[in-house]
């Protein structure tokens, strides 16, 4: 097949021809960082892509597919370009592309399926897969795969939490005080099948300052890493489904504690925007979904934060700062923590090599990420690492696992409910 098939997944033309190859997004690309190939770098993609629509290179040629899969849509690319180049655009689309183009076996083919449609949007199916994952770890399930030759699979369970949370919270978190505001807690499907506490956490934080907090049960999977990995089909169903169950509420946000759930959340608009009966609500609903720091600080914290003595590092969720642009609100809110000093990180705005599935389709180049990034947290000295991403959480505990390091690896929401905590004891 030469150039692309048309359609709703196509890059589009002039988001590519936007790029005037001036090559400043290339420090900041952490493949081309790693790799030093043009072709690993945001540039050398774009160049690929527009290739690939002039008719002289295949879709399904290997060079794409390698180039295309290495990439780890942090988007840091898009933060740094000075032309506008909306580089998750693109490269979604490319990858959706890559999907009709490329052979797959059936037994990859059932593997996708079962994960994008069976257990990503069934939580009590991703809440079973997460316990018996965590089980298998403590039984020494890595160790055992290992002696098998199942490297892969061990690396992946490697990642896996000590612990996992989950079941349904309470449908009302009411506002402690006057109530200054009313959201809705999107729960997520790795969030309520392993991070149950840490939603929880979210709630609570909101609801000690003023604001009411409910929690649909009529949602599901967000469909973002259908969307990463070309399953784009997949994720507009998915987003079908969470707009008519949530845009009805009458709340003043969504509210998303994942930065990578978020940044897909709020690009509905661009899911849709060729579905006539959905684009306009699609818009409407992503103009009303906030990450859990972004609602915060734009609420403004009543309620004083107890005491916590750690020196913690920030590390950045690409699809919160890249993807959101939200960076300082989180640290805003960690400076308000009395005792809590917030210590600098080298790189912070830097992928640690999750990126949805990119530490199970590219371990290599995931694990030189996730060196580079502890090497980076134990020279800042800190005791605790904070981020706002379960993947991001996931791999960074990973890390400091296998370093050896004292370092506790938390969510932000949960080290602001810690520190109310300490306040009301
Ligand atoms: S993507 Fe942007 S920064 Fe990178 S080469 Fe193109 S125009 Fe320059
Ligand atoms: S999305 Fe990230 S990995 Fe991909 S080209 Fe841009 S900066 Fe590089």
């Amino acid at each position: 097949m030469s150039g692309y098939a048309l359609g709703t997944d196509a890059p589009e033309k002039d988001l590519l021809s936007r790029c005037v190859h001036c090559g400043f997004c290339l420090p900041t690309c952490p493949t081309y960082a790693v790799l030093g190939v043009e072709m690993d770098s945001p540039r050398g993609r774009i160049k690929l892509m527009q290739t690939v629509w002039d008719g002289r290179v295949e879709v399904a040629s290997a060079g794409f597919a390698l180039h295309i899969d290495q990439c780890l849509d942090c988007r840091a690319c898009e933060t740094a370009c000075p032309s506008g180049v909306e580089y998750g655009k693109v490269v979604e689309a490319a990858r959706a592309q890559l999907e009709v183009a490329r052979h797959r076996g059936p037994a990859a083919r059932l593997v996708r399926a079962f994960a994008f449609r069976v257990l990503l949007p069934r939580p009590s199916f991703l809440a079973l897969f997460a316990r018996v994952s965590v089980l298998a770890k403590r039984l020494g399930g890595a160790t055992i795969l290992r002696l098998v030759g199942a490297r892969r699979l061990a690396d992946l369970l490697a990642l896996v939490p000590s612990t996992a949370s989950s079941g349904a919270l309470p449908a009302t978190f009411p506002a402690i005080g006057a109530r200054r505001g009313r959201v809705a807690l999107f729960s997520g499907c790795v969030m309520r099948a392993a991070f149950a506490d840490t939603n929880a956490a979210t709630a609570r934080v909101l609801a000690r300052n003023g604001i009411e907090v409910v929690v649909p049960e009529e949602q599901t999977c967000c469909g973002a890493l259908q969307a990463h990995a070309g399953a784009r089909g997949d994720s507009r169903d998915l987003a079908r489904r969470n707009i008519a169950a949530l845009e009805a509420l009458d709340v003043d946000a969504f509210i998303v504690n994942a930065a990578g759930c978020g940044a897909h959340l709020k690009g509905y608009g661009w899911l849709l925007k060729d579905d006539p009966a959905w684009s306009k609500r699609a818009e409407a609903f992503a103009a009303r979904v906030k990450d859990a720091s972004e609602a915060l600080v734009s609420f403004g914290l009543v309620a004083r934060p107890g005491t916590l003595r750690a020196r913690a590092a920030y590390d950045d969720p690409c699809h919160l700062i890249h993807g959101q642009r939200i960076s300082e609100q989180p640290r805003e809110l960690l400076r308000a923590i009395p005792g809590l000093e917030l210590v600098p990180l080298t790189e912070a705005d830097m992928c640690c090599g999750s990126a949805g599935t990119y530490n199970v389709s590219q371990p290599e180049l995931s694990r030189a990420l996730l060196d580079r990034k502890i090497g980076h947290v134990l020279a800042s000295g800190a005791n605790m690492l904070i981020t706002a991403n379960p993947g991001c959480q996931m791999q960074l505990a990973a890390g400091v696992r296998a370093a050896g390091a004292r370092v506790t690896v938390m969510h932000l929401m949960d080290v602001l409910d810690q520190a109310y905590e300490a306040a009301a004891g």
